[in-house]
């Protein structure tokens, strides 16, 4: 099963046991991947639910739908000062194969990148893509770019987190320990430049509580990536844990 090449598929081209193929999705399965009429393939869509799916001309019969269990415990939403350059196509491909939920761009005081709209679908088929090629059952949302500010909004969870680089703040590890109880996270993580000590101050105010990532100062791509590694390995080894 893990050799079957994996598509995304939109709900609506789920019609009564068939997938109804879009010409890309035939030339890719046809032309790309060379699948012949009875070939298999895995469909998700992106949503939770994957099916085995047998290839028949422009469309495909369902064959049987099947469990995935790569998903995190609990909904993570990283809130991500905008690097510059390309640095968010990083961002979006890692956190996605490491289990993100929601990715929340935004602009903060001394965000230097300020993007173009095509760039919201660019991060959408980055993160499609390494959704399937990291066997994910969820595709990760991603948010329209907004200011610090109004990212400041995001959420009803009290678990919100802020990383900031100096000062001697707990660490993220110690910060997360009582995260058993909640079923969403938030933690945000600043630009080249760092936070505003009036950024700090806000969120701060909006209940986020400021966190150490370790004594070295990190890059800021590499920040949510590190963010993420701490708390799905966290999640992971108490699941780990719990079944044994
Ligand atoms: N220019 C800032 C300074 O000198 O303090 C450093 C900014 S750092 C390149 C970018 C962002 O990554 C920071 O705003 C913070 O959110 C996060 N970050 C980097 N290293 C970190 C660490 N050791 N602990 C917590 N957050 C860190």
């Amino acid at each position: 099963m893990t050799q079957l090449q994996r598509i995304a598929i939109a709900p609506s081209q789920l019609q009564q046991e068939q997938i109804l193929l879009t010409s890309q999705q035939q030339h890719y399965l046809g032309r790309v991947l060379r699948l012949r009429d009875r070939d298999r393939f895995i469909a998700m869509d992106g949503k939770g639910k994957w099916w085995l799916a047998q290839l028949e001309g422009e469309k495909a019969q369902i064959v049987e739908s099947i469990t995935v269990q790569t998903e995190l415990p609990i909904s993570i939403t990283l809130m991500v000062a905008l690097p510059k350059g390309n640095g968010f196509d990083d961002v979006v491909r890692c956190c996605t194969e490491l289990g993100v939920t929601v990715i929340a761009p935004v602009v903060s005081d001394r965000t230097l990148l300020h993007p173009s709209p095509q760039k919201l679908e660019r991060w959408l088929r980055i993160a499609q893509e390494t959704a399937e090629q990291s066997e994910r059952s969820f595709v990760p949302i991603i948010l329209e770019p907004v200011s610090f500010i109004t990212g400041l909004a995001i959420g009803t969870t009290t678990h919100r987190y802020i990383c900031e680089a100096r000062g001697s703040c707990p660490h993220l590890r110690e910060a997360i320990n009582q995260v058993s109880t909640t079923s969403e996270m938030i933690i945000a993580t600043g630009p080249e430049g760092g936070w505003t000590e009036k950024e700090l101050e806000c969120a701060v105010d909006a209940g986020f509580q400021p966190v150490s990532l370790g004594r070295r100062i990190l890059r800021a791509v590499t920040a949510p990536i590190v963010a993420l590694s701490i708390v799905a390995a966290e999640l992971e080894s108490m699941e780990f844990n719990a079944a044994s």
